[in-house]
């Protein structure tokens, strides 16, 4: 796989900590689930964090989740 997220990983394991503009500013933003859920892949494989993709209702985008149920 030949995958490089940009910016720093640590973004998507910083969620709903901060509510600013919109309370995903500092979130990673995925224009489609399927690099959303491509990205996720990546993270659990390099990280061992496990983390979902879920369709955004401010930016109408995709982030990535790290909070476990
Ligand atoms: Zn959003």
């Amino acid at each position: 796989m030949n995958f490089r997220p940009r910016g720093s990983i640590l973004v998507i394991m910083n969620n709903e900590s901060t509510v600013d503009d919109l309370p995903c500013h500092d979130k990673l933003a995925f224009d489609t689930k399927k690099q959303a859920e491509t990205t996720a892949t990546v993270v659990e494989y390099r990280y061992g964090s496990t983390v979902r993709a879920y369709h955004c209702r401010y930016c109408h985008l995709w982030h990535l989740s790290s909070n476990s149920v």
